[in-house]
C-alpha cells in the first residue's frame, strides 16, 4: 500500500476561506470586525517569523491585528498589565501570546492571566479543563490550535473516528494532551506515549491513528506503522542536511517508510503545519462571534459551520 499524501496546505486555504466569509458575515450581521492582538517578547527570530505570519495571515481573511512587541527583560507585572488591558478592550476579541518566553516570567501565570474569552491559543486552564470534561458543549469553544488542525485532517479522512485505536506520541500541554482528549470525544481508545514509555514500538503497532508530537527526527520507523493506519505528524525538526550544508525540516516519522504501509500521511513540511495559523484564525473568528452573543444576548448572530469532532 502506498498513502495518500494529506495535503494541509490545500485543507487549510478552504479553512481560510470559509474563516474569510464567517469573517464577512459577522461585521455584515453586527457591525464586528474580529481582532487578533499577538504579543512577542523578545528577540527570538523563529517567534517574530510565526508572529509575523500570524497577523498576516489574519489580516488576509479580514480581521484586524494589533502587535505588541516587549524586550526581553520586561518585568512580568509589566506584561500583566498589557494583557490586562487587551482583556478589557472590547474591541480585542483574541489575545496570543507568543511561546516560549523569556526565563525570568511566569508562563503559567501569564496565561492564566488571559481572559479564556479571548485566549484564542486554548491555554488557559479554564479552557483545559472544559476540553477534558464529557460535556460536549465544551467542544463549541475554544481548541488549542494544532489539535483542532489535526482532528479535521483526521475527520476528512475517516469521517467517524469512533472505536478506533489512537496512539499520540507527546504529552505536551500545547499538542499531546489536548490532542489525546479530542480524539477521546470522538470515541477513540486513546493511548498516550512519552519519553519514559517503554513500549513504543509495540503501541505504535497497534495504533489505526498515529498522532506523533514528540519533536524527535526519524523517532517512528516505517516497520512500526500498522498497515492502512493514518499518520499525523506534528513534529517539526530541523536536522542538517546530508551534504553538510544547510538544513532541512523533517518531522517524527520516517517518511519514506511509513507512507509504504499508512493509508495516508501527513508530510513536513505541508501537513499539520499550515493547519495551525488558520485554526488559530478559525479560534479568533469563533471568540469574536461568543463575546459579540455574550455582550449582545437576543442577538441571532452565532458563528456557524463550527467544526465539531465527537
Ligand atoms: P514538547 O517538547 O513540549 O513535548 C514533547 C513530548 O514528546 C513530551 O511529552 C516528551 O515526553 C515526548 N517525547 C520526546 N521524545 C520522545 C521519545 N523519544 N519517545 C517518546 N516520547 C518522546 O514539544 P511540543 O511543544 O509538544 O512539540 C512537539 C513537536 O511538535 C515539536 O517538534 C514541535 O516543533 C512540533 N509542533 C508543531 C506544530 C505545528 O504546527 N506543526 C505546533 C506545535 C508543535
Amino acid at each position: 500500500m502506498v498513502a495518500r499524501i494529506i495535503d494541509g496546505k490545500q485543507r487549510a486555504a478552504v479553512l481560510r476561506r470559509d474563516i474569510a466569509i464567517g469573517v464577512g458575515h459577522l461585521r455584515d450581521e453586527t457591525g464586528i470586525t474580529p481582532k487578533l492582538a499577538t504579543i512577542l517578547v523578545g528577540n527570538d527570530p523563529a517567534s517574530a517569523i510565526y508572529v509575523r505570519r500570524k497577523a498576516e495571515q489574519a489580516a488576509a481573511v479580514g480581521m484586524q491585528t494589533e502587535s505588541h512587541r516587549l524586550c526581553e527583560t520586561i518585568a512580568q507585572a509589566e506584561l500583566l498589565s498589557l494583557i490586562d488591558a487587551l482583556n478589557r478592550d472590547g474591541a480585542v476579541h483574541g489575545i496570543l501570546v507568543q511561546l516560549p518566553l523569556p526565563q525570568h516570567i511566569d508562563k503559567a501565570a501569564v496565561l492564566r492571566a488571559i481572559d479564556p474569552a479571548k485566549d484564542v491559543d486554548g491555554f488557559h486552564p479554564i479552557n483545559v479543563g472544559l476540553l477534558a470534561s464529557d460535556d460536549h458543549a465544551a467542544l463549541d469553544r475554544i481548541i488549542p490550535c494544532t489539535p483542532m488542525g489535526c482532528m479535521m485532517l483526521l475527520v476528512d479522512e475517516l469521517g467517524s473516528l469512533e472505536g478506533l485505536n489512537a496512539v499520540v506520541v507527546g504529552c505536551s500541554n500545547i499538542v499531546g494532551r489536548p490532542m489525546a482528549q479530542l480524539l477521546l470525544q470522538a470515541r477513540c481508545t486513546v493511548s498516550i506515549a512519552h519519553i519514559h514509555t517503554r513500549n513504543l514500538p509495540d503501541l505504535v503497532a497497534a495504533a489505526d491513528i498515529l498522532v506523533s508530537a514528540a519533536g524527535a527526527p526519524g523517532l517512528i520507523k516505517g516497520a512500526w506503522v500498522k498497515a492502512g493506519a493514518i499518520v499525523i505528524d506534528v513534529g517539526i525538526n530541523h536536522v542538517p542536511n546530508d551534504d553538510g550544508h544547510g538544513s532541512r525540516i523533517v518531522g517524527d516519522v520516517c517518511f519514506d517508510e511509513a507512507k509504504e504501509r499508512a493509508s495516508a500521511i501527513t508530510p513536513v513540511p505541508g501537513g499539520v503545519g499550515p493547519m495551525t495559523i488558520a485554526c488559530l484564525l478559525e479560534n479568533t473568528l469563533r471568540a469574536a462571534s461568543a463575546l459579540q452573543a455574550r455582550d449582545l444576548p437576543n442577538s441571532e448572530t452565532r458563528k456557524k459551520g463550527t467544526p465539531q469532532f465527537a
